[in-house]
């Protein structure tokens, strides 16, 4: 066996070495790694059996079950995190080779551990003497007992091996409606010879699809229905004939023919409730919500219904606006908006009240000033400093990448570190941005502390020659928001590495930072404060600021309903559909949009069939919590607000009450009972409502 010197994914602690990791480290550690592991989870397997069933015995501890079990995940986690980390930023075809290659047998041990009868018995065993437990040991054992019952742990063996046939043949599902998904939307293309055709489209589209044409061997222009073809089409293009039929190919997507989703549709809702009855639940809603913040159905549909009642009127208003907007423009589309019109017509107006371009605003939010903004604030905000580190101090895996160390603003004591990797290198990065847990707070054997290490990932434009990396408003945003993830990360105090930092947290209520984060975006002070030309300075023309303030909220109630329409009807499908209720899932979602849309979903529109979302990914009955989340950010934001964003002293005990409680409770105690600590009142959805731009109803 190769020592861990030689072997650097298999070291297990401290900063990876990234630069001596590659796709021939991954074919050989981690075949060895999970060799050890299952060696490791039998003999655990076996000691506790024998404790279980041995006569006389001393009660099981903590310390036998949930540490070696807790060490187990956690060596896996720090190699096969390493080995996703770097197939996410960069990645060479053998490295996603090799990971691939193992991927399969990586969840194989998690499924096996999850379903160790043996662990779960010593977890009932435990839970019998949580009297003896700390709040924080017990939630981190309730949740992992609850997580091995969602798994099927508890049936007997008939029931599970029905459970497991299941679930194998819900992923059999989900694979093919996401290949439907994706067939039927490269099936579809449209040549387009003339330039009349192109009327409207900006030169970055043009490029796109004369690209697209020469891929297929092509002259012209050639549209598709993947996004970053579609999506500016509709907004950009002034032919509508050309709007409508792209609208008509992307609403029917799999809805036909061999790739049509709908059967498959009712297969999936099916095998769902017969998976939620074997686990003792009456829905699959009911199962989603186990392990969520949001307490019921009822509770989701409450909060749905008030962000409804508030959108509604201003969705139809909005409506109004933009057929206003085409009949001052002298639009055939002023008597009636169809779907097709509305980003069109959408766009026009918004160039006309705010004439707001966000590529002209890169010049004022160079990389530099707004780091130095973020870290200003979170200094004023919760009492720490971030200084950059000196070469050589951490290992990186790319020149464009830096490393930071967080330390305690009074007493200059170190709490965390975090690497910041912010440039798009299209080829060899994943696109998008994303925090993740390098190490995670917790003690080693001796006792001494770890520090939690974050890694932020952002994909914004790169440095060009002498002109830094210049960034749009919404990569501010991102920043901010991922750095909103990443204070939780690091500013945790659980001791418990279970429940520190992100972790033991509902999914439902990991947004609360981030987006939280974002809403400084827009304070003036914040804004104003980093916003200054990279060249000459200046700061940031006011009536620039009011332009982003405005658009904020510009289409607010659309937005919010459409998110409402998704969310419903994910809902009511995994509560209430059933394949005898009478109604298809399809007219389940037609009855919805009488209350959810302002313009009716054409009748071949068959949104579900490509609603990869709940169909294909993890969003099942979970679409809401992007709202449920919103709610906690917008209301912890207006524990700010109330108490006067130019008040200083004010804000500064506001935010250390932030820091004491969000930003450190992590997964230790339930969210509802954090978000008290911190806002002494339940949460309530008015911020959210008044900050989308509408009113309470
Ligand atoms: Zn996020």
């Amino acid at each position: 066996m190769p020592s861990s010197a030689a072997q650097p994914l298999l070291v297990g602690q401290g900063l990876p070495q990234f630069d001596a990791i590659g796709a021939e480290q991954v074919g050989q550690a981690i075949p060895l790694l999970l060799e050890q592991l299952h060696a490791q989870l039998t003999a655990l397997e076996t000691s506790l059996e024998r404790r279980l069933d041995g006569a006389g015995a001393t009660p099981l501890g903590w310390d036998e079950l949930m540490d070696p079990l807790h060490q187990l995940g956690e060596r896996l986690r720090w190699s096969w995190g390493v080995v996703s980390h770097l197939n996410g930023v960069c990645h060479t075809p053998e490295l996603r080779e090799a990971h691939q290659q193992q991927q399969g047998a990586v969840v194989q041990f998690g499924n096996r551990a999850g379903q160790s009868r043996p662990i779960y018995r010593a977890l009932q065993a435990l839970e019998q003497r949580s009297a003896s437990l700390d709040p924080a040991q017990c939630r981190i054992l309730e949740a992992a007992l609850r997580d091995m019952r969602l798994r099927g742990v508890g049936l007997e063996r008939s029931e599970q091996d029905a459970f497991n046939a299941a679930s194998e043949r819900l992923s059999e599902l989900a694979t093919a409606f996401g290949n439907h998904v994706l067939d039927a939307t490269n099936g579809w293309s449209l040549s387009l010879s003339s330039e009349d055709q192109l009327d409207g489209l900006p030169t970055s589209l043009r490029d796109l699809l004369a690209q697209a044409a020469r891929d297929a061997g092509e002259q012209g222009w050639r549209l598709g229905l993947d996004m970053p073809r579609v999506v500016p089409f509709l907004k950009y293009s002034r032919r509508r004939d050309l709007r409508e039929q792209v609208y008509r190919a992307q609403v029917s997507r799999a809805s036909s023919g061999e790739l049509d989703n709908r059967p498959l549709i009712e297969q999936i809702l099916e095998l769902k409730r017969g998976q939620a009855h074997r686990l003792g639940y009456a829905n699959w809603a009911e199962v989603s919500l186990a392990s969520k913040m949001a307490g019921s159905v009822g509770d989701v549909e409450a909060l749905l219904e008030q962000l409804r009642a508030a959108a509604y009127p201003v969705a139809q208003q909005e409506l109004e606006a933009l057929a206003a907007c085409a009949a001052r423009h002298g639009a055939a589309e002023a008597s009636e908006i169809r779907p097709w019109d509305v980003s069109y017509w959408a766009e026009v107006l918004r160039q006309e009240s705010f004439n707001l371009d966000s590529e002209a605003l890169r010049p004022w939010f160079s990389l530099e000033q707004v780091l130095q903004g973020l870290f200003g604030l979170c200094q004023r905000l919760f009492d720490i400093r971030i200084v950059a580190s000196e070469p050589g101090e951490a290992p990186l895996w790319h020149g464009d990448v830096r490393y930071f160390r967080v330390l305690d603003a009074g007493c200059g004591e170190p709490l965390a570190g975090f690497y910041l990797d912010p440039y798009s290198r299209p080829g060899s990065k994943r696109g998008g941005a994303w925090m993740d847990e390098c190490l995670g707070r917790s003690r080693t054997a001796a006792g001494a502390a770890v520090l939690p290490v974050a890694y932020l990932i952002c994909n914004q434009s790169p440095p060009v020659g002498e002109t830094p990396s210049l960034m749009t408003f919404e990569e501010v945003e991102t920043l901010f928001h991922e750095f909103g993830h990443g204070l939780q990360h690091m500013l945790t105090t659980v001791e418990r590495p279970q429940a520190a930092g992100i972790n033991n947290i509902e999914w439902d209520a990991v947004e609360l930072p981030s987006q939280f984060m974002e809403n400084w975006c827009y304070d003036r002070a914040t804004l104003m404060g980093m916003a200054r030309h990279w060249q000459s300075g200046e700061p940031l023309p006011e009536a620039e600021y009011q332009k982003l303030l405005a658009a904020r909220t510009f289409m607010g109630g659309s937005a919010t309903l459409r998110q409402v329409h998704f969310a419903l009807t994910d809902l009511r499908l995994h509560s209430q559909w059933t394949p005898t209720c009478g109604q298809s899932p399809e007219q389940v979602r037609r009855e919805i949009a009488r209350t959810t849309t302002v313009l009716e979903p054409i009748p071949e529109d068959a949104f579900l069939c490509a609603f990869s979302h709940i169909f294909a990914g993890g969003y099942s009955a979970g679409y809401y919590s992007y709202k449920w989340a919103e709610v906690l950010s917008a209301d912890a934001f207006s524990a700010f607000e109330e108490v006067g964003l130019d008040q200083e002293e004010e804000i500064v005990a506001t935010g250390r009450r932030f820091r004491d409680t969000v930003l450190s409770l992590g997964g230790s105690c339930s969210p509802a009972e954090v978000f008290e600590a911190f806002r002494g009142r339940p949460p309530s959805s008015e911020a959210l409502i008044r900050h989308s731009g509408l009113a309470i109803v």
